[in-house]
């Protein structure tokens, strides 16, 4: 196996690795490498995400959207009835994950990056990467490796503990009993404490999909589209295969880097922890690496600066992460029930800032019930 040389050697040609690639492949001599045969496959994310994203991601993401909405309902498919409406402040998205990768790799390719496929980092020695097919010497490695963390593990920079299974399907349907303005997020009882739903109308279709601590994701899948079809919501004509993965729900890790490496993405475990969302995270990782290799010319700098500029991040997304175990502790499905009674509408949300929201509803309910007691008296 020869040694090749690169200025940045990525490894993990997901979304994390290749929006890096693509915003830093002018700069520098970027080598991409990935053990899948094909970009953007296989498919596990239901790609929601928020206008922010969107901005960031640019120009390449407009012929990738497929739907847009600007309501989340919360629907207990238990008693068939809408608990919450929550109106975001700003559009949210439902983005084709596979098209916005390979248009991210013809970005990088056509700035000369090489993306090796079916090569599969095994050891990272120093400033040298080495895989089933390359031996790479690189200024700055950086692990994309997603939810597995297995080299990010190997580097001593920890793993994220808290993981649920996340399945989901396409199904055509032939009726839709849905505002097609909003995604729904589904609660029920027969759900784990921290486990949701989630139903996206994209019309034929629809995104069907649960999170689940069990191992019974696919028994779970059908017991939700069964119970959405009593209540009347889809009527399905056929399935999409099911697909998905892990989804990770925290805590981010303390140490992102080390000399010559650094992480990001999943694998870093930035990540919303109520949700389980990384897509913003990711977005937000790369804008400060991309600042980070524009501050300084020599590579072997980037990982400290990097560390440091998220490093804020880190305290929120613990945050986050406290706020989702006390949430986790009395029940996901009990307290949007509880903030469902109270309200039954939230004008203002932001769709990434979980922790805010709460404080939000908080501040609105005292405001509400302050209201109410001064008008009764
Ligand atoms: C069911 C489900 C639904 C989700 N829905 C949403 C959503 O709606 N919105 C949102 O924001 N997030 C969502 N997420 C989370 C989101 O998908 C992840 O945060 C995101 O995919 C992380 O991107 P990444 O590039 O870090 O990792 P990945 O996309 O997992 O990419 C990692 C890449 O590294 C490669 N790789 C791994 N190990 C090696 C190795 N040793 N050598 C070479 N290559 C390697 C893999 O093949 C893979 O291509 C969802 C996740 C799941 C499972």
């Amino acid at each position: 196996m020869d040694m090749s040389k690169a200025e940045v050697c990525i490894i993990g040609a997901g979304f994390s690795g290749l929006y890096l690639a693509s915003r830093i492949s002018s700069q520098f001599k970027v080598k991409v490498l990935d053990l899948k045969s094909e970009i953007g496959k296989p498919q596990h994310c239901a790609g929601i995400v928020s206008s922010r994203v969107v901005n960031a991601l640019g120009n390449i993401v407009s012929e990738h959207i497929e739907g847009k909405f600007r309501k989340l309902v919360v629907l207990d498919i238990d008693r068939g009835s809408e608990v919450l409406h929550i109106k975001l402040s700003e559009p949210i998205f439902r983005i084709d994950r596979e098209g916005i990768e390979r248009s991210l790799a013809e970005i990088s390719i056509a700035q000369e990056t090489s993306i090796n496929l079916r090569s599969r980092a095994v050891k990272i020695n120093g400033n040298t990467v080495i895989s089933t097919k390359d031996r790479i010497c690189a200024d700055l490695i950086v692990v994309a490796e997603g939810a597995v963390q297995k080299l990010t593990r190997s580097l001593g920079l920890g793993y994220t503990q808290d993981r649920v299974l996340g399945l989901q399907q396409f199904l055509r349907v032939q009726h839709l009993n849905l505002d097609e303005n909003s995604v729904y997020v589904l609660v029920s009882d027969t759900f784990d404490k921290d486990c949701f739903g989630w139903l996206v109308p994209l019309r034929p279709h629809v995104l069907i999909g649960v999170m689940t601590r069990q191992h019974n994701g696919k028994e779970m899948l059908r017991h939700v589209e069964k119970l959405c079809g009593k209540l009347g919501i889809i009527s399905v004509s056929s399935r999409g295969n099911i697909f998905g993965g892990t989804i990770l729900r925290g805590p981010p890790l303390r140490r992102v880097s080390r000399e010559y490496t650094l992480v990001i993405g999943d694998a870093s475990g930035f990540v919303k922890p109520i949700s389980g969302g990384g897509l913003y995270w990711i977005v937000r990782q790369v804008d400060i690496l991309s600042n980070s290799v524009r501050i300084t010319s020599d590579l072997s700098e980037v990982p400290k600066i990097y560390s440091m500029g998220i490093q804020r991040y880190y305290f929120k997304l613990k945050i986050d992460r406290y706020v989702h175990l006390l949430l986790k502790s009395i029940g996901y499905s009990k307290i949007v029930k509880v903030i469902g009674a109270l309200l039954r509408q939230f004008p203002i949300a932001e769709y990434d800032e979980h922790s805010m929201n709460l404080l939000r509803i908080h501040k609105f309910v005292i405001k509400s019930s302050q209201l109410k007691f001064s008008q009764r008296s």
